[in-house]
């Protein structure tokens, strides 16, 4: 466990949405439900799963974009939800938010340099305009864009350059942590590892910590020191990111890893010879009872559609909530056992 400050604690967070009505009732999802999770100054943390499964409900809750219905936000040690609205804005330095979208989330109204010195403005810094526009130049320039770009409207840059001046805006207040939602994910695969790449490198040069959303393993891999595993609204599984690809113990995780071919071939093809993950996610209108997984998979038994797991620790930092880890770390260490013997031609006993 990191002795380095808590800078993001979030306990028992859920949230509904209204859905429709059905008769006179209302009809609500259940997007996120009890999920905690804990940031430590300078870390990265990956969340994955599959999509609708809850991670951007979490990432806007946990910048104040949504209200959750039940749960406590601390962020600098401070109770978000205990705070009124000036205590919020002022907060709101310590935590920013990088979208999804670089199409959608920058007002094409606006010049590069009103957006990325718009949240200056906000929060009084920098109050003279030639401060500010040496501010901007200097966002510029951290995320490889040149300050001669300031002048110019969204719609003249390419999408990677978008993302850019909105990671350029996002740090501008010099923010603890920045929840980054699928940041590359609408980019052409080309430039997605130098955004991913920028990320990491403003990371360690600034001390900002991270957390990155994104249902691509390779990447999530790539960028985070511990990661967490989603699945219909839950948090169920997350360790030490070398040790959750290695040692999946959540069958969950462990389907999500044999259907990604990219993290590492030669096991997940063993594991996908038997980790079949079957249909789609049920509605999280109507989620499952007991283990919201068990219509999944292959290792339930009969208390799994009745008692709603606790989480386990399996070892060190690592944390899964299943009532059988012990079948599946045990099938784990049989595909590696099996990796380890065909590729030495079977002498491995
Ligand atoms: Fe599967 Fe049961 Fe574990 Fe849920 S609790 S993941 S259904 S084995």
């Amino acid at each position: 466990m990191s002795n380095a400050e808590v800078v993001l604690q979030a306990t028992n967070l859920s949230k509904t949405f209204l859905a429709g009505r059905a008769g006179l009732s209302r009809v609500r999802v259940s997007a996120v439900d009890d999920v905690t999770l804990t940031v430590h100054r300078g870390e990265s943390l990956g969340i994955v799963g599959e999509s609708g499964c809850g991670k951007t409900t979490l990432a806007r809750m946990l910048v104040g974009l949504e209200k959750p219905d039940a749960g406590r936000i601390e962020v600098g040690g401070k109770d978000v939800g205990s705070l009124r609205a000036a205590g919020r804005r002022a907060l709101s330095r310590d935590i920013q938010m990088v979208f999804q979208d670089p199409y959608t989330s920058l007002n094409p109204r606006l010049t590069v340099f009103d957006l990325i010195a718009e949240p200056l403005t906000v929060h009084r810094i920098q109050a003279k305009q030639s401060a500010r526009r040496e501010r901007v130049a200097e966002l510029l320039e951290m995320v490889n864009l040149s300050p001669d770009m300031m002048s110019r409207f969204p719609h003249q840059f390419s999408g990677g350059q978008r993302q850019r001046i909105g990671i350029a805006r996002a740090i501008a207040l010099e923010p603890r942590v920045l929840v980054c939602d699928e940041p590359v994910s609408a980019l052409d695969v080309s430039v997605q590892a130098q955004v991913v790449n920028l990320l990491r490198s403003l990371q360690s040069r600034l001390g900002i910590a991270l957390v990155f959303i994104a249902h691509d393993l390779a990447v999530v891999r790539h960028v985070s020191d511990r990661t967490a595993v989603m699945y219909l609204g839950k948090m169920v599984e997350t360790a030490a990111t070398a040790d959750l690809f290695t040692q999946p113990s959540h069958p969950y995780t462990q389907a999500l890893l044999s259907a990604s071919p990219q993290v590492d071939r030669r096991r997940t093809r063993k594991m996908a010879q038997r980790i079949m993950l079957p249909g789609d996610p049920p509605s999280p209108i109507n989620p499952p009872t007991g283990c919201r997984f068990h219509t999944r998979c292959h290792l339930a038994t009969s208390i799994c559609s009745s008692d709603q797991p606790e989480y386990v620790e399996v070892g060190g930092d690592h944390l899964a909530a299943c009532h059988h880890t012990d079948r599946a770390r045990s099938q784990i260490a049989q595909v590696v056992e099996d990796v380890t013997s065909s590729a030495t031609g079977g002498s491995s006993t």
